[in-house]
């Protein structure tokens, strides 16, 4: 089925203004048209924001226990959709199956998390001088914006818009235009919860559509996610007079000590790196290994690397899907021979899946670099695909410096058994995430989320966990005295 995707704008759903539209197809055979979508521009941006602005105020006025009430509703009506969603996931991104149906499961979770947090807003009183009473009130930002990616285009989204709309706040969603209907998805599931339709608006389209959501003065707060590149030109637009959240690339290290549990850890690492095609945030992209065990790990996580099947997310018997889109194809082969010109040497993949059932999509084969030294591109640069480099260390103090030799720092794990070790690791590491004999990738909805360095913004990071709220909402503090 082929869709026809519209924008949703002051209660509408409609085309762009200037009628400009873009395809998306299945990433697994790229013949397979999804649908088309309006390629939105600055126009649209505009339409959308003064929508919002009119909507504001009687959705900041909703009390909270009817907020809650729509995202659970929201919520009920994408559990109910699921098994559609997890194929047009699979059809949209290129995930596996298993990876489709965790998030479409995640989702509604989120939902529901944040359904309750609009009712645990709360403020402080103080002690006021004499009988004046001081308190805080946390208010609605605004108008929320909320750009997203498309590795986890429901999830990422539905912790933005979630905890936005508990707060009160309006928001314009511009999501990733390589799944644009993911998007739609989400926004109508939260139309069918009730949600008036004046206080969320859905445009849709690329980085333009995303730089005039940026860049929109009547926008409070813009809340991304995405590449370091993008987050740092919308660091610049947002400027200092409004609020920003951007949480961005990665380079997580796992660090395996001479104890480790090799199997354990070769699984662990294998999960991290070659899971969603190696297309996560906190995906392992490095392996710093010591002297004493890094060639046995090293044999033990190619030789898993080799065994995964690669194949399209539909298929039953597959653990590895496409790449999202041919740019990241392309992004793949470019660092497969910029790792073998700098003298890495390729341990196995490297190459796209050539069978032919596979060779219409963007199917590559799970890759491991060993022989690195520090400096390396493979070794610096967000690759965002299947590409693990090993990386080797004389002493637990060398590891940990490999570890952080980078300009992220969103996730970091250790395979250890000592204690001790451990409790280095997590003191030493300049990453906001620290694991422990876990994958770098994986996370707690309830606790909070966000990266050290270029991984996130340092003046707002979480964007999960207890104080996630306060990013969409203002705090007034009140002196009330009984007479003037
Ligand atoms: P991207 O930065 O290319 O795009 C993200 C979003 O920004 C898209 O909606 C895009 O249309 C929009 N955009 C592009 N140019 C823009 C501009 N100039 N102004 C405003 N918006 C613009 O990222 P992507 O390829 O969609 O996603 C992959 C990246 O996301 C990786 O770097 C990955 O590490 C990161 N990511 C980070 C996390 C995290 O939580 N840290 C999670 C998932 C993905």
């Amino acid at each position: 089925m082929t869709i026809t995707g519209l924008n949703h704008i002051d209660g509408n759903w409609v085309p762009a203004a200037s009628g400009a539209v873009f395809e998306r197809r299945n990433p697994a055979d790229e013949t397979d048209l999804i649908g088309t979508f309006p390629d939105s521009d600055a126009i649209d941006v505009r339409n959308a924001v003064d929508a919002l602005d009119k909507a504001a105020p009687e959705w900041a006025a909703t009390p909270p226990e009817r907020r809650a009430a729509i995202l659970e509703a929201a919520a009920d009506h994408l559990a109910a959709h699921s098994a559609e969603l997890v194929d047009e996931l699979i059809r949209e991104e290129g995930k596996t199956r298993a990876e489709a149906s965790m998030e479409v499961s995640r989702t509604p979770m989120n939902l529901r998390f944040y359904a309750g947090e609009a009712l645990r807003a709360t403020g402080a009183t103080f002690p006021g001088p004499g009988s004046t009473t001081v308190y805080t009130v946390r208010e609605p930002i605004g108008i929320v914006g909320a750009i997203t990616p498309w590795n986890f285009p429901l999830n990422i989204p539905s912790r933005k818009l979630g905890p936005a709309l508990a707060a009160g706040s309006t928001v314009l969603f511009k999501p990733s235009e390589i799944t644009p209907l993911m998007g739609q998805r989400l926004v109508e599931a939260l139309l069918a919860g009730g949600l008036p339709a004046g206080a969320i608006a859905l445009v849709q389209g690329d980085g333009k559509a995303g730089a005039a959501v940026s860049g929109d003065e009547r926008i409070a707060a813009v809340t991304f996610t995405g590449s370091t590149e993008v987050g740092r030109a919308i660091h610049r637009s947002v400027g200092p007079d409004r609020r920003v959240q951007l949480e961005m690339g990665g380079k997580n290290p796992v660090v395996v000590l001479d104890d480790a549990d090799l199997d354990a850890a070769a699984a662990l690492i294998v999960k991290g790196a070659f899971g969603l095609s190696g297309q996560a945030c906190t995906g392992t992209s490095r392996v710093v290994a010591v002297d004493a065990i890094h060639d046995e790990l090293l044999e033990k996580v190619a030789e898993r690397a080799r065994a995964l099947r690669v194949g399209p997310g539909s298929g039953a018997a597959v653990d590895v899907g496409p790449l999202a889109s041919r740019g990241q194809l392309d992004k793949f082969l470019e660092y497969v021979t910029i790792g073998t010109d700098e003298g890495a040497r390729l341990v196995c993949g490297g190459v796209r899946c050539e069978d032919d059932a596979l060779r219409g999509g963007f199917f590559v084969r799970p890759t491991v670099f060993a022989d690195t030294v520090p400096g390396m591109r493979l070794l610096t640069d967000e690759i965002f695909g299947p590409v693990l480099a090993f990386q080797r260390a004389g002493s637990f103090d060398e590891a940990l410096a490999l570890a952080n030799d980078t300009a992220f720092g969103l996730s970091a794990s250790v395979v250890t058994r000592s204690l001790s070790a451990a409790q280095r690791f997590i003191a030493g590491s300049r990453t906001g995430l620290v694991k422990v004999n876990q994958p770098t990738t994986g996370m707690a909805m309830n606790a909070p989320f966000g990266g050290y360095k270029q991984s996130s913004t340092q003046t707002f990071k979480e964007q999960a966990g207890p104080t996630l709220m306060q990013f969409y909402q203002s705090e007034k503090t009140v002196y009330l005295s009984p007479d003037a």
